[in-house]
């Protein structure tokens, strides 16, 4: 059946989108802000936090890169108005980094100044190598003049161990991931190439690394030994839980969500939607071989 899945898998760009649509659902919001309030309303009410992602990373034009940020503009006056318990996630690349990093820059103070008139952030997510020392340079000078901005690092890339010093040193809140990006072989640590748990005692050391020096983290994975030993570190630190937060994708992992939940840790899922729903779910249904059995449930009728 694993085999069956994972042909089925990479067969998943030549699905009918209706049946890709409808499986992505758990994935995804939807195409517009209404759908995402209501999902947002949803997991608020079952006691989650939100983060908001406006699906489109492959912009060419910075009047794509103004569209993105006016997509996010209305969904930042929606979580306000709303009273939606929410922040949002960016890619900047999304916004025209790679274009003109100073008007990125500028879209970024926008989004930054309307988050905070509504008592939300931004969390700058973190892209492929080529953007990485970009990003870390354009949260720092955004840092400089917004309390409300924080960045993901990726626990894969070796260099992280260098990024995340001044960080820690001037407090500023960051998210740890694995790092989701095929990287080169000698950006990664040792053997996360061919073994993802090879990661796991690196995002260990980070995460731990946040807490020796009070800052604020977003500890992002849905790997249960890796959150167990998380937890493990929490306690035998007595670290306070206004310290961290645990954050997963929407869809991925939701009973493992829900017991750290019930265990009183505050829990952020991150919810995308958007017009861009098509590109997005084959990534995901690509990912994940088990989902793709689901599509061939619904395809063959058995
Ligand atoms: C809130 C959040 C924010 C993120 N931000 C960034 C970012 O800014 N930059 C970046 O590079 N990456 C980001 N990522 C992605 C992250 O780096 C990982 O690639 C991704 O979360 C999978 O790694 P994992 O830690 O869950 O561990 P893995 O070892 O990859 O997975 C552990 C287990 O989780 C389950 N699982 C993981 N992913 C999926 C999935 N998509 N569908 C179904 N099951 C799954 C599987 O059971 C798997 O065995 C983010 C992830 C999250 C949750």
């Amino acid at each position: 059946m694993q085999l069956l899945n994972t042909l089925i898998a990479r067969a998943v760009p030549f699905i009918p989108r209706s049946i890709v649509q409808r499986l992505s659902r758990r994935y995804i919001a939807g195409a517009t802000i209404e759908e995402t309030a209501r999902r947002t309303r949803q997991l608020n009410a079952q006691g989650f936090c939100v983060t908001l992602d406006v699906l489109g990373e492959g912009i060419s034009t910075m009047r794509e890169a103004q569209a993105t940020a006016e997509e996010y503009m209305h969904l930042l006056e929606t979580i306000r108005t709303q009273g939606l318990r929410a922040d949002i996630s960016v890619k900047p690349s999304a916004l025209g980094l790679l274009l003109d990093v100073a008007e990125c820059e500028g879209l970024l103070d926008q989004l930054l100044a309307s988050a905070k008139a509504g008592g939300s952030s931004v969390c700058i997510d973190m892209e492929d190598a080529s953007c990485t020392q970009l990003e870390i340079d354009l949260f720092t000078r955004l840092r400089s003049r917004h309390d409300n901005v924080s960045i993901a690092l990726q626990a894969y890339l070796q260099r992280s161990y260098r990024d995340i010093e001044p960080l820690v040193g001037l407090g500023f809140p960051l998210r740890i991931c694995k790092g989701i990006y095929l990287e080169d072989r000698q950006h990664l640590v040792a053997d996360a190439w061919n073994r993802r748990a090879a990661i796991n005692p690196h995002f260990l050391k980070h995460v731990a690394r946040c807490f020796e020096t009070d800052t604020f983290v977003a500890i992002a994975t849905h790997d249960e030994s890796l959150i167990d030993q998380i937890i493990e570190l929490i306690r035998r630190n007595g670290i306070d839980t206004a310290r961290f937060e645990l954050q997963m994708l929407l869809g991925v992992c939701e009973p493992l969500r829900d017991r750290l939940l019930r265990m009183g840790f505050t829990v952020r899922v991150y919810v995308p939607y958007g017009a861009d729903w098509y590109a997005y779910s084959v990534r995901r249904l690509k990912e994940n071989p088990r989902i793709a059995g689901h599509v061939a449930r619904a395809l063959l009728g058995f």
